[in-house]
């Protein structure tokens, strides 16, 4: 069954009567990364990357929107409102394309990499660029919704419904919950929905609970400084937030889980986003790297010290490497010409 509203039905808050709007969301690969493993001292098999590049508009924020322009639908609204950093205006615009509803996105300006605006722009959205950060956009965007307009940030409580299910397929995947599960927190949406997820699993199924590790990047990193951060700054514009809107929620999962919130530098961000793509070849955004920089981060200070030989770590890699072409042009590369003649061409090939 397509979807993750009709294959996960039971456990999220829909009906008969709610019309399903989906792009064929989820379900989405957990793949082995053996050499990003051996960085962090681990074993070949106890490293997986839940790819959420590979949902229909390239990051996880679908789960959350099949979920959340389903129930707006079904609701009555004539059109949806976000403040995003980028995926989220993606994802509603899709979503509300595909349900033929309005779409209004308010964009930090100057601040969302250029695949993602293409996408807004691509599936209609009426994009409004907002001079001031992600936090003034959300500000707004709460005071224009209501009436038809519904609000479809993490704010909405079936965002994080739909997002929890990747909990469940994680836990399919492995047989059981991971020991650890590395992500990138903003908003805080994420690291909220997937210890929910687990949770209920656990509850009815004892497939265990992991330790949520979220991770900020260190110039946008209130969790870490336990205050907003008024101008939030990183290359890694996902996660580009000083005010997440989840924060409780986030503090909670972490103290039930004895997990950790930690920051990571731009730097560290940055390599191992080259790192993925180069090591174990999956390219993703700036910000999903954050969490193989904060893996390397743990790993580093002695954090798997008494690590069991069968230890599990998952780590979200929350959107695709496609969407921001300006970051992928500042990784080590090389291009070389070569005239469009064999001899000149086996030269080129000779010197390596
Ligand atoms: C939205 C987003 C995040 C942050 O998720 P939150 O739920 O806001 O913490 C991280 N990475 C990417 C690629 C995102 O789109």
């Amino acid at each position: 069954m397509a979807g993750l509203i009709n294959r996960w039905r039971e456990r999220l808050p829909v009906s008969a009567q709610t019309p399903v709007i989906t792009l064929h969301e989820g379900n989405t690969p957990l793949v082995l990364a053996p050499r990003l493993a051996k960085r962090a001292g681990l074993g070949p098999e106890a490293v997986w990357l839940k790819i959420e590049g590979a949902n229909p508009t390239g990051s996880f924020k679908d789960r959350g929107m099949t979920m959340a322009v389903s129930k707006a639908v079904e609701a009555g609204a004539k059109g949806v409102l976000c403040a995003s950093t980028g995926n989220t205006a993606a994802s509603a615009a899709a979503y509300a394309a595909r349900a033929g509803l309005r779409c209004v996105v308010l964009l930090p300006e100057g601040a969302v990499a250029l695949g993602k605006l293409a996408q807004a722009l691509a599936h209609g959205a009426e994009t409004v660029m907002v001079k001031g950060n992600f936090d003034d956009a959300l500000r707004l965007a709460r005071e224009g919704a209501g009436g038809t307009w519904a609000l479809v940030n993490s704010v909405n409580p079936y965002r994080l419904e739909g997002q929890k299910t990747a909990s469940f397929e994680v836990v399919e995947a492995l047989g059981r919950a991971p020991d650890y599960h590395f992500l990138p927190v903003g908003n805080a949406g994420n690291i909220t929905a997937y210890w929910r997820g687990y949770k209920e699993f656990d509850v009815e199924r004892g497939s265990g609970r992991p330790r949520m590790m979220g991770w900020q990047a260190a110039g946008a990193a209130p969790f870490i400084l336990g205050r907003p951060v008024a101008k939030p700054n990183t290359k890694a514009t996902a996660i580009r937030i000083g005010n997440p809107a989840s924060w409780d929620l986030a503090i909670t999962a972490r103290e039930e889980s004895r997990g950790e919130i930690g920051a990571v530098t731009d730097k560290a961000i940055f390599e191992a986003y080259g790192l993925l793509a180069r090591e174990d070849g999956v390219f993703c955004e700036p910000s999903s790297a954050a969490s193989a920089a904060g893996l390397l981060a743990f790993a580093k200070k002695g954090g798997f010290k008494k690590a069991s030989a069968d230890l599990k770590v998952v780590l979200t890699l929350t959107g695709n490497g496609l969407k921001d072409p300006d970051s992928a042009k500042t990784l080590k590369s090389r291009i070389r010409t070569c005239s469009a003649d064999a001899a000149a061409f086996k030269r080129l090939l000779a010197k390596t």
